[in-house]
């Protein structure tokens, strides 16, 4: 996907914004102010949308207010989401499930994941059950995708659904890009600068990130891949968890290109609510690529069709059990030919 395709994107994006009447200020804009690849950001603190205006409209500026990262909850960190998308942070908020810290941020912000009950419904007493699938959800991989963030929340904040014949577990990773999301300007890099799904250890990264960053992105800052594969702390929390919780398939969510891809063997679903399976290319050092190839595990990508307008709770729902049927399918599939 060539840079001039994303810019018309996010161009679309910003009449969507018009339109629906949101004044956030555009991921689009991050694109001129991302961190330079060989000068990481300074550590910014999250100030409300207001706080530039009301700082010079005072006499004396004062300074922001000191944030001590390492003691924010997931809960604040949805509250600062709701905030930016300027959504009321209650209930979805106050509704999360208990986390735990799965590490830092390249900023020593908090990363957290939260693993669902494994899910035994009665019928998968059966022979034919399929027991103990495993579900890793990631979202907000690039930190200008709010509404993947919260979509992540959401999904995170609902029961798994009861699915036939298949017991499995759910690990959430829903903000794992904090220092995107929460800089000033929310920004697709990390804190390094680094584009976490161009940061894989794919085969032949070394060779291939450096000249696709340099040919096909003519060295767009957005996509900077990093100076090695999985040199960004976010990417190697995940590369653990592939190892640690050994998903059956990886769910990752992104926006907003509106299609699904699949990365992987076995049969893709055609469709997660209203978002249509196509395919959005194959790239080195993606996670899709990581996942599929060095370990197996397909990768479900989810490109919601906005990065800053948020997915109803019925469309979620809709989502999230379309997703378990198709885990369901896939499943079996993958019984069946084992
Ligand atoms: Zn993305």
């Amino acid at each position: 996907m060539g840079y001039s395709v994303l810019h018309r994107v996010f161009v679309f994006g910003w009449a969507l914004m018009a339109v629906g009447g949101l004044t956030l200020a555009p991921a689009a804009s991050e694109a001129t102010s991302a961190a330079s690849p060989s000068a990481p950001r300074t550590n910014h603190p999250v100030a409300p949308s207001s706080a530039p205006v009301a700082a010079a409209a005072a006499s004396k500026p004062s300074a922001p207010p000191e944030i001590n990262f390492e003691q924010q909850s997931l809960a604040d960190q949805c509250a600062l989401l709701s905030r930016s998308l300027k959504l009321p942070s209650k209930p979805l908020c106050t509704s999360l499930s208990t986390s735990q810290r799965l590490g830092f941020s390249m900023q020593r912000r908090n990363i957290f994941s939260v693993q669902s009950p494994r899910e035994v419904a009665g019928s998968t007493a059966g022979a034919a059950a399929i027991r103990d699938v495993r579900v890793l959800v990631l979202g907000a991989i690039h930190g200008d995708e709010l509404s993947a963030g919260w979509l992540a929340l959401q999904w995170q904040s609902m029961k798994p659904p009861q699915v036939e014949g298949v017991s499995y577990s759910v690990l959430h990773v829903p903000l794992l890009n904090p220092d995107g999301l929460f800089h000033a300007k929310p920004s697709r890099t990390n804190g390094s600068g680094v584009d976490l799904n161009r940061n894989f250890p794919t085969p032949n990264w070394q060779v291939e990130a450096n000249k696709w960053w340099v040919n096909t992105t003519k060295r767009d800052k957005r996509r900077w891949p990093g100076k090695v594969a999985a040199s960004e702390i976010e990417t190697r929390h995940v590369i653990s968890l592939i190892k640690s919780f050994k998903p059956s398939v990886i769910v990752a969510i992104h926006a907003p290109l509106g299609v699904l891809d699949y990365d992987g063997a076995g049969m893709p679903p055609e469709r997660i609510g209203s978002i249509w399976l196509d395919s959005v290319g194959i790239y080195p050092g993606s996670l899709g690529h990581y996942s599929s190839r060095t370990h197996g595990i397909p990768v479900l990508t989810v490109e919601l069709p906005n990065a800053l307008k948020v997915v109803s709770d019925v469309e979620a729902k809709r989502m999230w059990s379309d997703l378990f049927a198709w885990v369901k399918r896939y499943a079996q599939h993958d019984a069946a030919t084992k």
